[in-house]
């Protein structure tokens, strides 16, 4: 038994994305059934589309960055109820058994996380599919609580973009007084800035566009850095405790590891793919180091969503009618988004 979805996918990595139905599956005891008011558009999704990571499966149906209101909930869920704000991130299903998922780190389970598009569908014939739909069935361990004091359109890129800066920035114990950078301002680096400003960081925006200036100041950088300024990024060499890196491609990464001072690290996010060579010396020279971060767990993503709350922290968002995703994902892929689009899924409803 299923229930039959409207939706938004790709048939093949060169085609746009357009109309078409999906199933869902009719919950089980463990599931929440959730109606899908936003979903945000993340870097991600595009790469998926268009196979850049060599992993992906058609028709594809992308969106891991969920909100919306609880319709059912299945015999075994008490902590969820009807009409409750919730949000679905970037996984929907893990072993729950295996040593990583004991430490709260599913996004590394060892026999395979289920990705929330593109894995193998544990239920249904099928692979899974995204938010770009009007709902989804998910297991209650991958539903998180939405506070509800911040606006529910805007808290949607918390989901991926939120937890995938929150996590590296918590897990490298980022404090009051160090110097942070953050690199690239789109959906993630926009929320790299918040969070590192309201850790109490000294932040830092490094660009590669001087017109982001005055918006990566609003957003909470006490400096802008041009990456292609020479003399300016020379002016900070050696003066970062920590950088996050969000570039979505592979780089020069010398002109950055020469900005961290001695043990510092650099974290990246963003490139899931081959780095231009780089020289052993920046980092032996001051015994700096090089790390990756991959979202975070579901634990980790509920204490990002609460300090939100607390901190009254969410995305500053571009908000789109569905049929006009093709549009957005042109408009990502030339670092033209402030900061984040979100998918109102009220125009795929009518
Ligand atoms: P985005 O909105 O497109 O932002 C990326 C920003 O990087 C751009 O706005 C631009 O900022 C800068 N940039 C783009 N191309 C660049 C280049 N060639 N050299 C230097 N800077 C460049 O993307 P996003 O949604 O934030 O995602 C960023 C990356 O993280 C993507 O690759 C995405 O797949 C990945 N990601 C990883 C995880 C994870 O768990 N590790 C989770 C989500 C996303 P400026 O204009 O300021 O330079
Ligand atoms: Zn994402």
């Amino acid at each position: 038994m299923s229930k039959e979805v409207k939706a938004y996918g790709a048939k093949d990595s060169k085609a746009d994305l357009e109309p078409m139905s999906i199933k869902r599956r009719d919950i089980l005891k463990d599931d929440v059934e959730i109606d899908i008011t936003y979903c945000g558009v993340c870097h991600s999704d595009i790469h998926s589309v268009h196979n850049d990571w060599g992993n992906a499966v058609y028709p594809m149906i992308p969106g891991h960055e969920i909100i919306g209101r609880v319709v059912s909930v299945g015999n075994d869920v008490s902590n969820f109820k009807e009409g409750q704000l919730v949000g679905v991130g970037c996984m929907v299903d893990s072993c729950q058994t295996c040593a990583s998922c004991k430490d709260d780190l599913e996004q590394f389970c060892e026999n395979g996380t289920t990705m929330t598009y593109g894995s193998k569908d544990k239920h249904m014939d099928d692979h899974t599919h995204g938010g770009y739909t009007t709902s989804i069935v998910v297991n209650k361990e991958f539903v998180l609580r939405i506070p509800e004091n911040l606006e529910e359109k805007a808290v949607a890129p918390l989901l991926c973009a939120g937890i995938t800066t929150f996590s590296p920035l918590n897990n490298w114990n980022v404090k009051k007084g160090d110097k942070v950078g953050v690199i690239g301002l789109g959906g993630l680096g926009h929320m790299g800035v918040k969070f590192a400003d309201a850790m109490g960081a000294h932040v830092v925006m490094i660009t590669t566009s001087p017109d982001k200036a005055e918006d990566a100041e609003r957003l909470g950088a006490d400096e802008v850095l041009i990456s292609k300024d020479e003399d300016a990024m020379k002016e900070h060499a050696g003066s970062f405790d920590f950088i996050l890196n969000t570039i979505p491609v592979g780089h020069k990464m010398d002109p950055y590891i020469n900005l961290l001072k001695r043990d510092a690290t650099m974290v990246l996010v963003g490139a899931v793919e081959p780095l231009d060579p780089f020289n052993g010396g920046g980092l032996i020279m001051g015994r700096k180091r090089i790390a990756g971060s991959l979202i975070g767990g579901i634990k980790e993503t509920q204490e990002m969503l609460d300090f939100c709350g607390e901190h009254n922290i969410v995305s500053d968002v571009e908000m789109i009618d569905m049929k006009d995703i093709n549009n957005a994902f042109e408009r990502v892929m030339d670092s033209d988004v402030k900061y984040r689009f979100v998918i109102d899924m009220a125009s795929l409803k009518n």
